[in-house]
């Protein structure tokens, strides 16, 4: 299975996301197989999920709490993503780890708590420049995936995002993905014995339409979390097709 994910971060007001969806959905076809989503901010969800939920294209929240409410000023919950329209959620994405403090003990707790709304969590791993010239990438992946030795086993789909290709327009050699991409396989055999899981593994970090097809050559990338080229409909669509 291909997957192709729009991570809009902080960017687009209604009106834009409005264009944005119709402008894609004309340039849509979901013959291909290829699973598609969007991550808005929270103030799109409910707008994003009307427009193109009906096409088959999945809507994923960009943060949730492990809390289904509370007193957490500034927080949304899994049920309230639901609730918006969602099927999904990004969780461990490498800006909210470095601006925002998200520890591995707290995406753990949202990743139950992903299951527990029925939510699919986008669970992404990467590792910094510092860690990777310290030669330190592939413990850093082992790390960020164990906390499912505490989840246990449930859906998932993981996107590989090394830290330094992400908005840079440094995209990672086939290589390094490649190396990535089969450690996170086998980690997540490790950790998914004995269940039916499949767990596609996406890369993100700088992906465009002249990128893409030589990254969905190398085995085990089952597709792309897109930031920049996902904000033009045009671009996107590119991608959808040639994941095809
Ligand atoms: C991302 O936000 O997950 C991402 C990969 O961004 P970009 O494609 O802009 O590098």
């Amino acid at each position: 299975m291909r997957c192709v994910v729009a991570n809009w971060k902080m960017h687009l007001a209604s009106d834009e996301a409005r264009a944005f969806c119709e402008d894609l959905l004309g340039r849509f076809t979901s013959e291909g197989g290829t699973e598609v989503g969007i991550a808005p901010p929270y103030t799109l969800l409910h707008l994003v999920s009307a427009l193109v939920r009906p096409k088959g294209i999945q809507v994923f929240g960009q943060n949730g709490h492990a809390e289904a409410k509370g007193a957490f000023t500034g927080e949304i919950s899994m049920p309230q993503l639901r609730d918006a329209g969602c099927s999904g959620v990004l969780l461990g994405h490498s800006e909210r780890r470095q601006f925002f403090g998200e520890t591995d003990a707290a995406l753990a707790k949202k990743v139950k708590a992903a299951w527990q709304w029925d939510l699919l969590p986008l669970l992404c791993i990467g590792e910094s420049l510092a860690q990777r010239d310290a030669g330190q990438t592939l413990e850093v992946l082992g790390q960020q995936l164990s906390i499912l030795a505490e989840t246990g086993p449930g859906p998932l789909w993981v996107a590989y995002e090394p830290v330094w290709a992400i908005g840079t327009g440094r995209r990672a050699e086939a290589a390094q993905v490649r190396e990535a991409h089969a450690f996170i396989r086998a980690e997540l055999q490790r950790h998914l014995a004995g269940t039916d899981y499949q767990v596609p593994i996406l890369y993100g970090g700088s992906v465009t339409p002249e990128s893409f097809p030589e990254l969905l050559d190398i085995p085990e990338v089952a597709g792309g979390l897109v930031g920049g080229a996902s904000l033009d409909p045009r671009k996107f669509a590119e991608l959808v097709r040639q994941a095809g």
